[in-house]
């Protein structure tokens, strides 16, 4: 089998070493004469594998006591209404950032629950970039803020998170979570799709201060209440429990490497030698501005669309998927999450040399 580097926003790569675990186990999970796939969410394997996921990802954040670790279903999406629903409170308001595509879809779930306020709006900067400290407009009284810290399909990334004072942050994570080592204490919940550095599909991570997940109103329905989770240990329905199966395998990895500090400087490295790429020539253009540049979706053009479409189907051919910029920006867009090998960013940067010198 002939794996290609896959640059895809995600569903995205997952570590050989995980699909490899998971095919050996498939059919008969640790001599349990049946699949993870069949077993009761209840039963001894499973109940090691929920808490394995579990306790992975809180030693990976490096959490307190004072937060619980969900799995939730419904994707990143859900949790654009489920937030506002548990944390605006009756009558309350929260403060939302706009930087882009994710986070506007954010703030029109935000607002059929209650009232919000822009902090900051840059979602049409062009360069596209996060906002300047200088920029927020805080309101003491909101109930949170709400902010998108990578923004998948511009290519943008919070490098230093706004200091809220007593105002949780709520942050859309799902692209850049366990990425980067960050302080979790000004976050009152952080939620990722799993699909972008934490696994399959299917399965979403909530992280939440547990005095947060108190606030919700009572006559929320029962799972679309953070309270019930936290109760219940996310078993108060049947969990996505494949997906959480390799959540457990990919948080294991990533600790065997040396946990969030390990894999740090290699997002880094990886993301410093595309960016070197397009500005050590002029032949393409980054479309995120320098202090803004994510370091897990690095996005660029060329000097035209054509051009453009060739440079990603001769990748392809190459053994390079999943390059096409977002539809609604076009361009280029290179994700390497995680689990993306150094290689494939070689391979590329290689690529993108020869492809100038063919077209340039
Ligand atoms: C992919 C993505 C989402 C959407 O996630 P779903 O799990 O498909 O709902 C939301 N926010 C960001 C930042 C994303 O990258």
């Amino acid at each position: 089998m002939a794996r290609v580097y896959n640059f895809s926003p995600g569903p995205a790569t997952l570590p050989e070493e995980v699909l490899k675990e998971a095919q050996t186990q498939l059919a008969d999970y640790k001599g349990s004469g049946m699949s993870i796939l069949e077993s009761s969410h209840r039963g001894k394997e499973y109940s090691a594998v929920h808490e394995e996921a579990r306790s992975n990802i809180a030693e990976l954040l490096n959490l307190t006591e004072d937060y619980a670790v969900l799995f939730m279903s419904g994707g990143a999406s859900t949790q654009f209404a489920l937030a506002p629903m548990n944390l605006m409170g009756e009558g309350g308001r929260a403060d939302y950032v706009d930087s882009g595509s994710w986070s506007t879809k954010a703030i029109k779930e935000a607002r059929k629950i209650g009232e919000v306020h822009l902090a900051a709006d840059v979602k049409d900067a062009s360069p596209a970039r996060m906002p300047k400290p200088e920029e927020l407009t805080l309101d003491p009284g909101a109930a949170y803020l709400h902010l998108t810290s990578n923004e998948t399909i511009a290519g943008t990334q919070w490098k230093t998170f706004p200091d809220t004072g007593e105002v949780p942050i709520v942050a859309d994570m799902s692209s850049d979570i366990c990425s980067r080592t960050f302080d979790v204490n000004p976050f009152g919940l952080i939620y990722a799709g799993a699909q972008k550095n934490l696994g399959p599909a299917g399965v979403t991570i909530v992280v939440i201060r547990r005095d947060l997940a108190e606030r919700a109103a009572g006559h929320l329905p029962t799972l679309f209440q953070y309270r019930t989770f936290v109760e219940k240990d996310s078993l108060a329905n049947t969990p996505p429990v494949f997906p959480i199966y390799i959540v457990s395998l990919v948080t294991r990895w990533l600790l065997d490497k040396g946990g969030i500090a390990g894999i740090e400087q290699q997002n880094r490295d990886k993301a410093a030698k595309l960016y070197a790429a397009i500005d050590g020539s002029d032949f393409y253009r980054g479309t995120a501005a320098a202090d803004s540049r994510s370091d897990m979706n690095v996005t660029f053009r060329l000097a035209e669309e054509e051009l453009e479409k060739t440079f990603i189907e001769e990748a392809a051919r190459q053994g390079m998927k999943g390059l096409k910029g977002h539809r609604s920006v076009g361009g280029v867009r290179a994700s390497i999450y995680n689990a993306f090998p150094v290689e494939g960013v070689d391979a590329l940067v290689d690529f993108m040399k020869e492809f100038e010198k063919k077209n340039g």
